[in-house]
Formats: structure tokens, C-alpha cells, sequence
């Protein structure tokens, strides 16, 4: 509970109408996408400026009091949830887009601005944002930079750091901080702006930023293969892309096909039933490409690894091919599935997902084990769905066991615990498996620097 004076005060900076307190509010603004933590905070806050959020965290400083960045609540880590009388600091009123440089090919914007409206606004000036997800509709562009959000397009455009420019954020401490301004070329010392890139709110609240834009792919061609075996995703990955430039090859079991099909009514890509699924896609901008894609297409099968396989032929075909990969994440939800989001390099893939595999059958005998991923970038979502006959307590304490063990094994091939949806709550003790006790300490001395009262987003990262 806030005291009388620190609501007054809290009321001086935003509003009345921008202090929200009631049940309700607290409940919608201090979860994110996770079902795991209750959310307790005491305050929820929604500046308008910069400025206001300025004087909030000199405020809590001042009073002691810990803050929760929050931006449109889609995280998959509980980096946003606010459980222990935080006061949640929103984003949502921060969403202009405040300068357009078509020399430049750069948009200034605010926190707040949803990911799908810059991707419309680039569209409509002829441009293109590539960073794009399941969750693009809700996500903000501040809490994509807040946790270097990645997606379907990483293995042709980078991940979110790629597309920052310029960034202005409010430290812990309360100061402003104006990085990098939207230069391409800044070698001036320490890159801070890159330091709260994927910082998850602990280091600061990004408040605006300058995100550079680029030209649109040509028309692109998605491709859906049926694949016969786990290793053999990684030869069909191969031999694709030793020839075509692809911008996205995505890959989903038939559990995760035959969940998204029934519960969305999506139409399956053909009849055959295959263990595995691969998504590709790449432009095709002259004829030779699709050529090519077939004599590859022809070779998988021949080699065995490929049992049967659909080519869009139109835009409205490609889009509902893409909503079989798309929408698996949010019809899982219906589960409260445990996710592990987990990245080795794709030269190690191989032999990784074997151990993993066997792992996973092994400790979950009983569970039912959904995989799906950006298998391109070395990136798998093993979700684990919870049995009815448990509780949400047991089922997480039973995955956070054998994620421990899926950390040791990450461990040895020198992989990611978390290879996108960032640490937050869910992974943080799983931490030491992916950066060394040196890398850890550094970072909570680097924490200090920039949040010397350690107000934000505490325990959130590492404790
Ligand atoms: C269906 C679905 C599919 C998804 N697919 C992907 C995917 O393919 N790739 C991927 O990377 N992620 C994916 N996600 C996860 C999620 O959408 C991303 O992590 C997204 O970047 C979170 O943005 P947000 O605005 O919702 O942030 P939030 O969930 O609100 O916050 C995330 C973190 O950022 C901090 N934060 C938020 N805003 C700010 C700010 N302005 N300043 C400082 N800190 C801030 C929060 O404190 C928290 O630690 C998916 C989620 C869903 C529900």
C-alpha cells in the first residue's frame, strides 16, 4: 500500500486519471503473458512525457520505492510482472511517431507505439520494418528494444538491435540519457544504447527511439515440407541454404500442426501426415529461384527427408501457410504451457537435438512435449503442456527441474537458455548455464552504474 503522500505526489506528476489503483487495472497492468505470478502491484502510472517519467524514478528513489517498465505486456519470461508491490510504470501513452527522415530512412517514435503500427507506417511510406512476430498487434516497439526481440525474419534481417538507432531513456537513477542520436557511424567509446537493448527493464525505461527503416523484400514464396525425421530438418536447412537466400525457415512438429488446425480451423498444407514440418521462405524476384527451390525440393525427397511438400502460389495461399506456424504459440496458451526457448549454434544442432530429444522423452514421459521454433537461427520452443491432473505449482516445479537439466546441456554446447523471450523471472536461475560467474557479476556491477538504488525491475534477470 502507497502512503496518502506518495499517491499525492504520484498524482501531481501524471494526473489523477493516470494513476490507476483500482483491482481491476492493478490486475490487467502487472502481468504479462505468463500464468505463473500473481500480480501485486501497488500502483499502476502512465506518463504522458518523458519528463513524467523522469520525475517518477526520481521519486521512487527519493521514497524507495521499486518500479516495473511495462510495455504491451506480451513477454514471455514474467520480466514484466509486477508481484511485490511495485509500482508498474506503462508505456501505452507514449505512442507517437514524432519525425519521419525519408533521406535517412529513419522514424523517431515513442516507447509506446505497438510493433504491427511502425511496420503499417514504414509500409505506407514505401518501406519496410522487418522485425516481426506472433504478438507484433500488442507487443511496443519499447519492450521489443527491452528485450532485443527477434521473430521469423532473424535469419535474413537481425534481430531488433540491428534496426536501433537512436535511444533516449531515463537510468534508475532518474537522469536522461540521448544515445546515438540515428548516426550510422558513432565511434565515440562505449555504446550504452546497446547496453539497454535486451536489458529488460533493469537498467532503465527507454522512452523513445530512432528505429532505421529499409527497403521491402520482393514478392516471397513460402514453401511448407513434410520431413520425415529431427536430423533430417537440418539437411533440408543445409541444402537450402547453401543455394537460396532465405529469409525465414521456421520448423513445428505434427502435434503443433494437428493443435493449431484444430483449435484455430486452419486448413492442414496436404494430406500426408510427417513427423516434422519445415517453413521456408525467400524472395523470388526471377524465375531461376523457383527452379532452383524445386530441384531442392526434389533432391530432400530423393534423399528421404522430405515425404511430401506445398508451394504457394498466391499471397492469400502464402499467408495461410505462415498462420500454421504463427499461430501455434497463442493456441497453446489454452495449456498454460511451461516454454523453454533455447538457441545453440546451427552447426551443433545436430547432435543437440538428439541429447535434447532424448532428454525430454526420457523426463516427460507422461507430458505432452510441443515443438515448434526459428530452427534457422538455432532456435527451438520446446513447450511442455500442463497435464489437468496437476496444479500450476507442481507442473512448474517438475519443468524447472528437468530445465535445469536442458541447462546443463546447454551448458556443454555452449548454447542460450534464452534464446529471444529474455530472462525475467522464468530463467533466471537457469542464468549460470548460459554466462559465466564473471559475466554476472559484471553485469550487477553494471546495474549499479545506471540504477544505483537498484529500483528497477528488481529481482527480474538475476536476484
Ligand atoms: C503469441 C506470442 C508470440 C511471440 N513470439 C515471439 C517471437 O517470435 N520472438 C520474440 O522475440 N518474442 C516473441 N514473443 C514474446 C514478446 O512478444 C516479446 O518479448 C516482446 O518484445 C515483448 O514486448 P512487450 O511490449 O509486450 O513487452 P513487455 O512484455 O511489456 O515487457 C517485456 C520486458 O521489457 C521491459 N520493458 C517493456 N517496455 C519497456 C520500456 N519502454 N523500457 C524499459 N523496459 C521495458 C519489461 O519490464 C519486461 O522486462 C511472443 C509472445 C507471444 C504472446
Amino acid at each position: 500500500m502507497l502512503s496518502e503522500q506518495i499517491i499525492s505526489r504520484l498524482t501531481k506528476i501524471v494526473g489523477a486519471e493516470r494513476l490507476l489503483l483500482e483491482a481491476g487495472e492493478l490486475q490487467h497492468f502487472g502481468v504479462d503473458r505468463t500464468t505463473i505470478w500473481r500480480a501485486n502491484p501497488s500502483a499502476v502510472v502512465l506518463p504522458g512525457t518523458i519528463e513524467e517519467v523522469q520525475q517518477v524514478v526520481l521519486l521512487a528513489n527519493e521514497c524507495n520505492l521499486a518500479i516495473v517498465p511495462s510495455g504491451g505486456r506480451t513477454g514471455l519470461s514474467g520480466g514484466a510482472v509486477a508481484k511485490d508491490g511495485e509500482i508498474v510504470v506503462a508505456m501505452d501513452r507514449l505512442n507517437q511517431m514524432l519525425d519521419f527522415n525519408p533521406i535517412d530512412r529513419c522514424v523517431s517514435l515513442g516507447a509506446g507505439v505497438i510493433t504491427a503500427q511502425l511496420q503499417d507506417f514504414a509500409a505506407e511510406r514505401g518501406l519496410f520494418y522487418p522485425v516481426d512476430f506472433a504478438s507484433t498487434g500488442s507487443s511496443q516497439i519499447g519492450g521489443n528494444i527491452a528485450t532485443n526481440a527477434g521473430g521469423i525474419n532473424v535469419i535474413r534481417y537481425g534481430m531488433t538491435r540491428e534496426w536501433v538507432i537512436g535511444l533516449k531513456v531515463v537510468n534508475g537513477a532518474g537522469e536522461i540519457l540521448n544515445l546515438n542520436r540515428g548516426l550510422v557511424k558513432n565511434n565515440t567509446g562505449y555504446d550504452f544504447r546497446h547496453l539497454f537493448i535486451g536489458s529488460e527493464g533493469t537498467l532503465g525505461l527507454i522512452c523513445e527511439a530512432t528505429i532505421q527503416l529499409t527497403r521491402p523484400p520482393a514478392a516471397s514464396t513460402v514453401l511448407v515440407l513434410g520431413i520425415d525425421n529431427f536430423p533430417a530438418i537440418l539437411d533440408v536447412l543445409r541444402v537450402f541454404s547453401a543455394e537460396i537466400d532465405l529469409s525465414a525457415f521456421e520448423f513445428f512438429s505434427q502435434a503443433a500442426l494437428d493443435k493449431v488446425t484444430e483449435h484455430q480451423g486452419h486448413v492442414k498444407p496436404f494430406e500426408t501426415r510427417t513427423p516434422f514440418y519445415a517453413l521456408l521462405e525467400f524472395e523470388t524476384a526471377n524465375e531461376s529461384v523457383l527452379e532452383s527451390a524445386m530441384a531442392l525440393f526434389e533432391t530432400c525427397v530423393e534423399e528421404g527427408w522430405v515425404l511430401d511438400g506445398v508451394l504457394s502460389q498466391s499471397l492469400a495461399q502464402a499467408k495461410a501457410l505462415w498462420k500454421l506456424r504463427e499461430d501455434i504459440s497463442e493456441t497453446l496458451w489454452h495449456w498454460q504451457p511451461y516454454k523453454n526457448d533455447i538457441s545453440v549454434r546451427v552447426s551443433r544442432m545436430p547432435d543437440f537435438l538428439r541429447e535434447v530429444d532424448e532428454l525430454v522423452a526420457g523426463r516427460y514421459p507422461d507430458f505432452e512435449v510441443i515443438w515448434y521454433g526459428h530452427i534457422g537461427d538455432g532456435n527451438l520452443h520446446l513447450n511442455i503442456l500442463r497435464p489437468e491432473t496437476l496444479s500450476n505449482e507442481e507442473f512448474v516445479a517438475k519443468c524447472g527441474s528437468v530445465s535445469a537439466e536442458i541447462g546443463q546441456l546447454l551448458a556443454k554446447y555452449e548454447g542460450s537458455i534464452s534464446a529471444e523471450h529474455g530472462v525475467g523471472l522464468l530463467k533466471k536461475d537457469y542464468l549460470h548455464y548460459s554466462r559465466s560467474p564473471l559475466e554476472i557479476k559484471l553485469m550487477r556491477e553494471i546495474k549499479k552504474v545506471f540504477d544505483p538504488n537498484l529500483i528497477l525491475n528488481p529481482g527480474k534477470l538475476f536476484d
